[in-house]
This record gives structure tokens, C-alpha cells and sequence, in this order.
């Protein structure tokens, strides 16, 4: 399901909603209005990194099974340092934490 940002010409605030196709347009969560501006190129963003990241903690997730803790510290450091993403950076800080690498 798409989720796209919008930005609310009343109040000015941005906010993410996902849109059914074929659905009435969003309105503003904090003032009710119907002026909304849709921001393009954020939704695909959003995405890539999500889907990223969910690659990430698979991979980590396997070498810590196969019991390679170290290559698992290594990749997940070097993972943080492209992806610019918090849940990728939290899960190199806690393996950090767990192995005391
Ligand atoms: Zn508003």
C-alpha cells in the first residue's frame, strides 16, 4: 500500500496517510482542511529504506545463526554506514552491546 506525504496548506503541517486507490483525498489531522499538497518523492524513500532495512536484519539475523557473530558486527556496521536509517543503526549498536565488539 502506497503511503505518501502530504502537507497541509492551512496549518502547514506534514503528515503521511495511506491512500486507497480511488479513495477521497486526506484531510488535514490537525485543522480538518481539504488543501493538501501532496509532497512527491518522499513515499519512495520511505519505502526503499524500509525494504532495506528488513534485508539488513534477515542478513544479520543468518550469520548470527550460522554463528559468525563477527562478520554479523561487521556487516551490520558496514550496513548502518550506507543506510541512513535508525533501525539499521540500532540493530549494529545492540550487537555492539551483545558481543562487546
Ligand atoms: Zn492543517
Amino acid at each position: 500500500m502506497p503511503i505518501y506525504e502530504y502537507e497541509c496548506a492551512g496549518c502547514g503541517r506534514a503528515f503521511e496517510v495511506i491512500l486507497h486507490i480511488g479513495g477521497a483525498p486526506p484531510s488535514c489531522p490537525t485543522c480538518g482542511s481539504r488543501e493538501c499538497r501532496k509532497l512527491i518523492g518522499a513515499p519512495a524513500i520511505h519505502v526503499k529504506a524500509d525494504h532495506a532495512t528488513a534485508r539488513i536484519e534477515k542478513r544479520v539475523r543468518d550469520y548470527l545463526i550460522d554463528g559468525k557473530v563477527s562478520d554479523a558486527v561487521r556487516f551490520a556496521d558496514k550496513a548502518a554506514s550506507m543506510v541512513k536509517s535508525d533501525r539499521v543503526k540500532r540493530v549494529a549498536d545492540k550487537l555492539h552491546e551483545k558481543t562487546g565488539k
